[in-house]
């Protein structure tokens, strides 16, 4: 014999049914696409162990725009290697977009870089024999998926970076904001979670620079992609909501 459950506890069940949906809402608007906690990176030189992170502990909420600032040796690259899935702690816990990805083997770490994470480097990093086209639509082709429509999605993002009239040319016939434009059209090219940026003005004089910034925090707006960006620049960390100061491998203050 089936046994029904009585009216009663059915309704608790739908109350809590739309409890979750309530709650599951909410945090989906406050949702930590980022969740580090005492996170070490300890580098064996030899004999000698250089401690690069002390247990930092950092949470980033989805959408928001976020400076890491701090001096040289403090661990800033050593973070956003982490951050980025390039490299993974020696300790702690690192949550990625709900995924916990600080124990993975390095196939799925990188199937998880190459879909939630996109990359702006300082120096542009472009592959300088290969079209702007082609270098945008270069994370898609390492997507096991593919993609539907890998050319046109490219296309629109260097449209949408001011490029239209620049999409065959190779680097070198590109000014080096324009360059940087590609770099983070390629980062957007997989609706990425997070893009990190390591100083991404710092080669640039300062008109081109406030461009790419103007840039960046318009995509962000646009397409709600988290941010986070290391730099020298106080002008430019000013420009984030949130400003983390690292010392020494850990986070020493914030500002927002
Ligand atoms: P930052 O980017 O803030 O300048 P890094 O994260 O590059 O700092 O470096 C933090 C510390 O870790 C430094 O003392 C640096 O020398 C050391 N370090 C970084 N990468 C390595 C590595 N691959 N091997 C050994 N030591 C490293
Ligand atoms: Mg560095």
């Amino acid at each position: 014999m089936v046994r029904l459950p009585k009216a009663n506890a059915l309704s608790k069940v739908k109350d809590l049914k739309i409890n979750t949906e309530m709650a599951e809402k909410k945090m989906k608007m406050i949702k930590n696409i980022v969740e580090a906690k005492d996170l070490t990176k300890t580098y064996q030189m030899g004999d000698v162990e250089v401690h690069a992170l002390r247990g930092l502990s950092l949470t980033i909420t989805q959408g928001e725009v976020l400076a890491i600032m701090g001096p040289s040796g403090s661990g800033k690259s050593t973070l956003m290697n982490i951050l980025g899935c390039l490299d993974q702690p020696t300790k702690g816990k690192y949550i990625l977009n709900g995924k916990n990805v600080a124990n993975l083997d390095r196939n799925d770490l990188a199937d998880v870089r190459n879909r939630q994470v996109g990359f702006v480097f300082q120096s542009y990093n472009l592959l300088a024999r290969s079209s702007a086209l082609s270098n945008v639509m270069l994370p898609l082709r390492y997507r096991r998926n593919g993609h539907d429509l890998p050319q046109k999605k490219a296309e629109e993002l260097l449209i949408r970076v001011g490029l239209q009239d620049r999409m065959h040319h190779k680097p070198y016939e590109l000014s080096g904001g324009q360059q940087q434009r590609v770099a983070i059209a390629r980062a957007l090219v997989n609706d990425p979670a997070i893009v990190l940026a390591d100083e991404p003005t710092g080669n640039l004089d300062s008109k081109s620079g406030e461009e790419i910034m103007d840039l960046l925090l318009e995509l962000n707006q646009e397409k709600g992609v988290t941010l986070i960006l290391v730099t020298h620049d106080p002008g430019v960390a000013s420009r984030a909501l949130r400003t983390v100061h690292l010392l020494d491998g850990r986070v020493q203050n914030e500002q927002v």
